[in-house]
């Protein structure tokens, strides 16, 4: 590879991602920009970490302002600005609490653990017993406890022992929910939409079913927003979409504003209230740095009307990839900004994302089939045409090179 920066990083760096042969070097809004100058329009937004766009000024000059006041004291102090972020985030979710921590995979193991406590304390399952149902194709995170759910050959593949204590059920089945509750049954963990999985949207009415399901038989249902929540399919919370209210919530990704780590687990009191002093923590969670910046990030979002937006532009852009004429295209779904562009498996994904980035549009492939439409949620309808027609040509040299082969 010529560029050194790309050898640099290949030589010093584990070989656990594949980057696309492109270095950036800044970003503002929609935008970023590579080490030659050359624009792309950010059509991933950091897996939905950069809903508010790139160094959004009024986040950058929250960011700033905290840093010069104080930024990291631990929870062995009290600071002023955790108790009003974990305020407006309960405002706004209707949850009573919330537990701070950092990255996504965390926030998954603090509910993790919230759920079988309460499973012992609260519902009477007999010591070490808790079961948490999961459902195949999810994503939750990276750490050994958070791969033993799942059900990714590679995610697996070398990292055993596994964590016990799970059960796997087909996405979108609710009677395979219904089957696999047993007494010993903690909670059931599902993503609202499949985010890594592939934006794969369950039938309609489906977490409606399962959340009268748990309601029958004492099950916490726990939806892991992290990919969908804060407006990214044009509610705050993609559950919303069902209009349920479930027993908690994570949230992570753009809860950091595009510029932190920031994460939660939300829940009513009963069950936050199995957690006491020394069970649980995280040194960085709920530092006041983050809890600036996620305040902000939810301001922000709301008096932006960012998650109206996102259903807007999410339309828009719908329709726009639906008109698309293609032998390649064989599905558009999703919700909001969350949209996936499924691609017959005979041209590869990937190389599809490659001829983007010439065309000067960022994404990734997930699953090897489904091209990722998830930019920022202050994109334009000007923005999302540039997009589709620069798509539009990567389809048409695409579908060249298919009928060339044949
Ligand atoms: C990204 C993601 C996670 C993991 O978050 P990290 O910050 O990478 O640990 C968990 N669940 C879902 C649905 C995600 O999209």
């Amino acid at each position: 590879m010529a560029n050194p920066v790309i050898e640099r990083e290949r030589l010093y760096g584990a070989h656990n991602y594949e980057p696309l042969p492109v270095v950036l070097t800044r970003g503002e809004g929609v935008y970023v920009w590579d080490d030659a100058g050359k624009r792309y329009i950010d059509m991933m937004s950091a897996y939905s970490a950069v809903s508010h766009g790139h160094c959004h000024p009024r986040l950058v000059k929250v960011l700033k302002e905290q840093a010069e006041q104080l930024n990291i004291v631990s929870r062995a102090f009290y600071t002023d600005k955790l108790g009003p972020f974990l305020e407006r985030v309960c405002e706004l979710t209707g949850f009573e609490k919330a537990l701070p921590m950092n990255t996504g995979a965390e926030a998954v193991e603090t509910a993790l653990k919230a759920a079988r406590k309460w499973a012992y304390s609260v519902k009477g399952v007999e010591a070490d017993q808790a079961e948490v149902i999961a459902c195949a194709g999810n994503f939750h995170g990276r750490t050994i406890t958070v791969v033993s759910m799942s059900t990714e050959p590679q995610y697996r593949a070398g990292f055993g022992p596994f964590t016990p204590g799970f059960k796997i059920i087909p996405y979108g089945d609710v009677s395979a929910l219904e089957n696999a509750i047993t007494p010993r049954t903690a909670a059931f963990l599902v993503e609202p939409i499949k985010g890594e999985g592939g934006i794969v949207v369950p039938p309609e009415g489906y977490l409606k079913a399962c959340e009268a399901i748990c309601r029958q038989h004492n099950v916490l249902m726990i939806c892991d927003e992290i990919q969908t929540g804060l407006g990214r399919t044009g509610k705050l919370l993609a559950y919303q979409h069902e209009a349920i209210q479930p027993d908690g919530v994570v949230l992570g990704k753009a809860l950091g504003g595009g510029i932190l780590p920031v994460s939660l687990f939300l829940t009513r009191r009963e069950v936050m209230d199995v957690f006491t002093p020394g069970d649980h923590g995280s040194t960085f969670g709920g530092n006041p740095l983050a809890a600036a910046v996620g305040k902000a990030a939810l301001d922000l979002l709301m008096e932006d009307q960012l998650i109206e937006r996102a259903a807007r532009m999410g339309d828009y852009f719908q329709a726009q990839l639906k008109r698309l004429v293609s032998p390649l295209i064989k599905d558009v779904r999703g919700k909001g900004l969350l949209i996936g562009l499924e691609i017959d498996e005979k041209y590869p994904a990937r190389i599809l994302c490659l001829k983007l980035l010439q065309h000067g549009v960022l994404t990734r492939d997930t699953h090897g089939t489904v091209i990722r439409f998830a930019p920022p949620l202050i994109i334009t309808e000007e923005q999302i045409d540039t997009a589709v027609s620069a798509l539009q040509k990567v389809l048409a040299e695409a579908d060249a090179e298919v009928k060339e082969k044949q």
